[in-house]
């Protein structure tokens, strides 16, 4: 097991509706809500239901079933958020931090889905 999952994590008290979240869509494997300090006109979280701690873990980890669902999450929010650069000034970020250098605060799966407006440049460079 390469990972441990922090069963008290925020966005497992989510999932278990031990606090609340501003819901923007639900399937079978995830669940999308706006987060609580958004850094964008328009961002969302999607996460899956099961216990993952990253991306990469989910990715090795997970059931096809539950990638499926979760990456056309991200398609299905996108396109309910009306970001999808199909208009010439739509357009959105994803970002899905992982561990202590990836500066990942909530240790479950999420990827940010930031939009609204230009979202500026991919990341500083530490070169
Ligand atoms: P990370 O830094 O782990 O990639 O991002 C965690 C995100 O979760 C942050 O953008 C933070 O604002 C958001 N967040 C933390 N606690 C809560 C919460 O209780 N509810 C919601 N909706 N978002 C949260």
């Amino acid at each position: 097991m390469p990972y441990s999952y922090d069963e008290q994590n925020i966005f497992a008290k989510i999932l278990r509706g031990e606090i609340p979240c501003n819901k923007v869509a639900e399937s079978e494997h995830c669940l999308a809500f706006h987060d609580i300090a958004p850094q964008a006109p328009q961002h969302v979280l999607v996460i899956p239901k099961g216990a993952y701690v990253t991306y990469d873990d989910f990715a090795l980890n997970a059931r096809d079933a539950e990638i499926i669902d979760f990456t056309r999450m991200v398609a299905k929010v996108c396109g309910q958020l009306g970001v999808c650069p199909t208009e010439a000034q739509a357009g959105y970020r994803l970002i899905s931090n992982a561990g202590p250098d990836g500066m990942q605060e909530v240790p479950h799966l999420h990827v940010h889905i930031l939009a609204g407006a230009n979202i500026g440049p991919l990341t500083v460079k530490h070169t």
